[in-house]
């Protein structure tokens, strides 16, 4: 009967378990994981999703992170409106073309037609800086630095993905005014540095920073830097997070100027801009690189829970002072941990199984499993097994609080040095034509000399849309064949030979860019 019922477990295991493989069906996989991992659930608005508290709080463990840096460099929290006008979104002209698209706006309430449709913020420039302009009267004024931690509405048409491409996101945004260009750049590229920490740092993934082309980059900005990471599985880039120089051309539509420092006759000064956005996309792209077949994998520094404790080796003739010795030991082990700042929690319900149980905590991703039994308590020791890999380590009860965050930590560094050397190996240097599209099927990113030319960039985008056995390329089902576009211009960039020439064109490379099938 025993057996009986745990084959029935087992069985339970399985269905609750992913039953797709993350090599044949990529997309299912990743909903499977998601879902069943309750990171996330589907929600009947598309391209809208739920939050469930293991996402959630791996959000809010970036906040407090990014919150903690951007205060230190001198930036606020406030918090503007999601409503916006016609009529002040529309004020600067590349900005508004490049998001109209995907405004959604509010036409009635109850059952009346507003008199003026209101939008929703697809971002909050427009929202803003009519205030900056009202706030910043001297030079004093200067810098003004604000950060909001909210949602943005964009009726994106491309197919929605969880968590990389919804429809409503959670983001922040950060919006800077100051006094010189110098200024503003500089702290464009610090911001730059935390989201790529984010990513590198906290959620163990592997980014390259560089700048957008001018086709790429944020619509009403003068350049936008960027973080790109990597998908190994579709061999295909993501844009990880944007910061944003938006010179001076929002500070004079809005008129964000002051009286010249170096006296009134000089001329004024337009305050040169910044802004820059993370948004839980980040969660996705860490799900999508450490996840597998048997659920999340979650990087130690941002799980909710980093430990289950179990008691295990339980059996019908273990007697019922053995159990509650070892149940009882097991909860000091969780207590100490504790104690110790690491997130344990135990598991000590005897109707299901270890086996089940270990199932369970996989599927959720919780970092570290630790196995406590009757040999255990004889040699005052636990068993250590790691998510990632499996790999097992006895630890001495004596040296729990201190090999525990020792096991966390080398978890950690091992996922992003896994992704990393993926990464790495998958971005490779492309300089002619010939061996480009060959070389995007085999799922790489390219890095290639090229011209600098947005006509050659869309050349590129149509040319590498073909298979080098001339089929169509075609993504997934439902996304239309996909050509390859600049992720970014990498900042650390390989020596150019002297006359090289375009990898597409006949002009003259003026930098490597990275380019790449993407999200
Ligand atoms: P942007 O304001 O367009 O530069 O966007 C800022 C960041 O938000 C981007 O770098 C993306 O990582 C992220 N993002 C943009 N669109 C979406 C979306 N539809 N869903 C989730 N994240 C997004």
């Amino acid at each position: 009967a025993v057996n009986q019922a745990k084959s029935a477990a087992l069985d339970d295991a399985k269905l609750i378990g992913i039953t797709v493989d993350k090599k044949l069906d990529f997309s299912g996989w990743y909903q499977q994981v998601l879902t069943k991992g309750e990171m996330l659930d589907y929600y009947d608005v598309s391209g809208c999703y739920i939050l469930r508290p293991a996402s959630y709080a791996i959000w809010e463990v970036i906040q407090k992170w990014f919150d903690d840096k951007i205060k230190a460099i001198g930036v606020e929290n406030a918090y503007f409106p999601m409503f916006v006008s016609a009529r002040v979104l529309e004020k600067e002209k590349d900005h508004v073309e490049g998001f109209a698209p995907e405004v959604a706006w509010v036409t009635r309430a109850g059952s009346s037609e507003l008199e003026e449709p209101i939008a929703i913020r697809p971002t909050s420039e427009t929202v803003m800086y009519p205030y900056y302009a009202k706030w910043i009267q001297s030079y004093r004024d200067l810098p003004i630095k604000l950060n909001q931690w909210n949602s943005v509405v964009r009726w994106e048409f491309k197919h929605p993905q969880p968590f990389l491409r919804t429809r409503e996101f959670l983001w922040q945004e950060g919006h800077t005014a100051h006094l010189t260009k110098q200024d503003a750049e500089e702290e464009v590229l610090q911001i730059l540095d935390f989201y790529a920490g984010v990513y590198e740092e906290l959620l163990a993934v592997p980014v390259v920073k560089g700048k957008k082309t001018e086709k790429e980059k944020f619509a009403g900005g003068d350049f936008t830097t960027t973080c790109e990471g990597y998908i190994p599985q579709t061999g295909r880039g993501i844009q990880g997070a944007t910061s944003h120089h938006l010179g001076q051309n929002f500070s004079k539509m809005f008129n964000i100027s002051v009286e010249n420092p170096l006296g009134p006759e000089h001329p004024k000064v337009f305050a040169h801009q910044n802004s820059w956005g993370l948004s839980t996309r980040v969660i996705g792209v860490m799900v999508m690189i450490h996840s597998d077949n048997k659920g999340l994998v979650l990087p130690p520094r941002v799980a909710q829970r980093q430990c289950v404790v179990l008691p295990v080796g339980i059996s019908a003739k273990t007697t019922d002072e053995q159990r509650a010795a070892i149940h009882q030991k097991a909860k000091e082990v969780e207590q100490r941990l504790r104690a110790a700042n690491i997130r344990a929690f135990g598991d000590y319900n005897d109707h299901y199984t270890p086996g089940w149980k270990f199932a369970q905590y996989e599927l959720k991703g919780i970092p570290l499993r630790l196995e406590f039994g009757p040999k255990d308590m004889a040699q005052d020791q636990i068993l250590v097994v790691r998510r990632n890999d499996n790999r097992k380590y006895t630890v001495k009860l004596s040296d729990l609080e201190s090999r525990v965050p020792e096991i966390l930590e080398e978890m950690q560094k091992d996922l992003f040095s896994r992704a990393k050397e993926l990464f790495d190996t998958h971005r490779v240097m492309v300089d002619e034509w010939k061996n480009f599209v060959p070389a995007l099927n085999k799922k790489n990113v390219i890095v290639s000399p090229w011209c600098g030319v947005t006509e050659c960039e869309e050349d590129i985008k149509d040319s590498s849309a073909k298979r080098d056995d001339g089929e169509e390329f075609e993504a997934d089902e439902k996304a239309p064949s996909m050509g390859a576009k600049t992720l970014c211009i990498p900042f650390e960039q390989p020596k150019l030979r002297k006359d090289q020439l375009c990898v597409k064109c006949e002009r003259k490379a003026i930098q490597y860019t990275m380019f790449g099938r993407s999200y």
